[in-house]
């Protein structure tokens, strides 16, 4: 907000409110690499009272919780022997280190799904419709699906190539189903939409890469 006033005052209180760090600011350590990050960037854990893990995507539920930094290694590594380290703090229930996987890849998706439907309105849906935004002004997240055709993921790609060439910004992310797209935005088919860039799309993104991640990791499994 600072960015948009000329006037000193203001500017001044803008710069101090900067200093107290925010949410995303804070640093926690993920608990199987122990590398820091801003906890807004983790996948903050919660422990339930029957001792089930469970995912706390929005960061809102209350009691103690840990983060994991969903790093294809840690994701990789995240067994039950590796949970065994939560006894020190939580009191966990083991085994479940496959049923976490699968409620974190759950989760994930319906809050993909969420999303997806609350931005549904704005979005641009379909090649034709996408490409033509791409070049007008603005930030753009592209969506193209995972097992979208080889033709239509070079000329998104190229596109997008061009566009970051020209100073524009633009990114894609292609983790998401063609099946999933389509039956959110209830079309017969959608390999591709395009979303005008904003806080919420950013966490889209990040869920995006995330569950990517997820099933990366579990056809290596
Ligand atoms: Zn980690």
């Amino acid at each position: 907000m600072a960015g948009l006033t000329t006037d000193p005052l203001l500017e001044r209180q803008a710069q101090s409110e900067q200093v107290v760090p925010s949410v995303q600011a804070v640093e926690r350590q993920c608990f199987i690499c122990r590398s820091s990050l801003p906890k807004g960037e983790m996948l903050r854990l919660v422990v339930d009272e029957s001792g089930v893990i469970w995912t706390d995507l929005l960061h809102k539920a209350g009691g103690r919780g840990f983060y994991l930094c969903m790093e294809s290694k840690c994701l990789k590594s995240l067994n039950d022997k590796r949970l065994g380290v939560l006894k020190k703090n939580f009191a966990v229930v083991l085994p479940q280190a496959v049923s976490l996987l699968t409620r974190i890849e759950e989760a994930l998706l319906m809050q993909i799904r969420q999303r997806l439907l609350q931005l549904k309105a704005e979005a641009c849906m379909g090649r034709d419709a996408v490409m033509h935004q791409m070049w007008k002004r603005g930030h753009l997240l592209i969506l193209l699906a995972d097992d979208a055709g080889e033709a239509l993921r070079r000329q998104v790609v190229d596109a997008v190539q061009k566009r970051q060439e020209s100073g524009q910004c633009a990114s894609i992310c292609h983790t998401l189903p063609t099946e999933m797209m389509a039956n959110i935005f209830e079309r017969d088919t959608l390999s591709v939409i395009g979303l005008k860039v904003s806080k919420q799309t950013e966490k889209l993104k990040k869920h995006c890469v995330w569950y990517g991640c997820m099933k990366k990791n579990q056809e290596l499994r």
